[in-house]
């Protein structure tokens, strides 16, 4: 792409380091969040993403099990936990959960997405029977389960190390981690928004186990609330300093804080161009983690939509309505579901290429292009 002639001096030696594909300094990415220039911001992205993927925007079919939203702690920012006996708790049985893997049989799924609170008595056994019972319905399925901060405690629970109960859960067909609970590593905003449960460290230490064990998984970030962005990037280099040593993220998901019923309300949350312009800049400074998603039952349709002229090339999936977490805080999607052509089109209309993915990002599909 020609470089436009209206750029700053700092600008150009953006531009052509991202033209030869060369990693951004952390000064760098701090410039880039200052920008006022989002169309610059854009173009820059869609030099990675294009590079990465070309017109290839992905989706999968997939749901969701939420087994409960009991949990021993109270993360400042979130919506959905209750304590045991609280009104508005859940504790599904295995017999639920299997009821639940069941309805999906014959559906097409290719990936289920397991993650709850952090209940207080259940161990690595409990969970890879559950895993058990879902692939004894469903086969072919791909299990993403538990975040590395529910992992920390069941482990602890069964008095295994993180390798060992990484391993027997694996034994019982985990297939990848999802990037939940990594929040905000700086210690600073950390400690205010969520002191108490896996630290940073941890967080690092469970996923990388998972990578050494051959267990892919993804990794999060929730912005948008005390954070500055400063504590955006620390939290993204170190994400980018394991991807160096390990290689096992597939995908990097921004999430955007949401401020319904939970005390951080106060703070409000961030506007649409902050979102776009956080999915630029993360697009190019994680540029060794291959895949950036617009988790649209979070940022609802449209702003995911937008999001593929930004660095985005994954819109997650079908969802089919299995996923509480984001409609408590308030989300737009409040019974978020979509059919395949539904998503199909949002891509199409974006001007991109929709390709069915599985779980690692394998074509399923490939779409026509009208
Ligand atoms: S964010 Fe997770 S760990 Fe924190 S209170 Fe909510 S469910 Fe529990």
């Amino acid at each position: 792409m020609q470089k436009p002639s209206f750029l700053t001096a700092q600008e150009i030696v953006i531009w052509d380091k991202v033209e030869a594909g060369e990693p951004l300094t952390d000064e760098e990415a701090l410039f880039l969040y200052h920008s006022r220039n989002l169309g610059l911001l854009g173009i820059l992205a869609t030099i990675v993403r294009e590079r990465l993927h070309g017109k290839i925007a992905y989706y999968n079919r997939n749901f969701h099990i939420e087994p409960t939203n009991i949990c021993i702690y109270e993360c400042a920012f979130c919506s959905f936990a209750r304590k045991p006996g609280e009104p508005g708790g859940w504790e599904y049985t295995p017999d639920e959960i299997e009821s639940i893997a069941a309805s999906y049989v014959g559906k097409g799924v290719t990936e289920v997405h397991i993650v709850g609170g952090v209940h207080p008595k259940r161990g690595i056994e409990y969970y890879a029977d559950i895993i058990r019972r879902i692939k004894r319905i469903l086969p072919g399925i791909h299990v993403k389960a538990f975040t590395a901060v529910e992992l920390k405690v069941m482990c602890a629970r069964s008095r295994m190390s993180y390798r060992e109960g990484l391993s027997a859960l694996k034994e019982a067909g985990l297939d990848s981690l999802p990037g939940g609970g990594a929040e905000i590593f700086h210690p600073e905003i950390r400690q205010q928004i969520c002191a108490t449960k896996a630290s940073t460290e941890e967080w690092l230490e469970i996923h990388r186990t998972a990578h050494e064990l051959g267990i892919p998984s993804n990794a999060t970030m929730l912005y948008g609330h005390i954070e500055k962005y400063e504590h955006r990037i620390h939290h993204m280099r170190l994400l980018r300093e394991l991807q160096a040593q390990t290689g096992g993220f597939n995908c990097f998901i921004p999430l955007k804080y949401r401020k319904e019923n939970n005390a951080l309300s106060y703070v409000g949350e961030v506007s649409i161009i902050e979102d776009l312009k956080n999915y630029a800049v993360s697009r190019l400074y994680l540029h060794n983690i291959p895949h950036l998603k617009a988790y649209w039952p979070m940022i609802g349709r449209h702003t995911a939509q937008i999001s593929l002229s930004f660095g985005v090339d994954d819109l997650d999936g079908t969802i089919d309505d299995t996923t509480k977490i984001y409609s408590m805080a308030g989300a737009e999607e409040q019974h978020p579901v979509m059919t395949t052509q539904e998503l199909e089109e949002l891509i199409r209309s974006a001007g991109y290429v929709p390709q069915e993915r599985d779980s690692l990002y394998r074509p399923i599909h490939t779409a026509t292009v009208s």
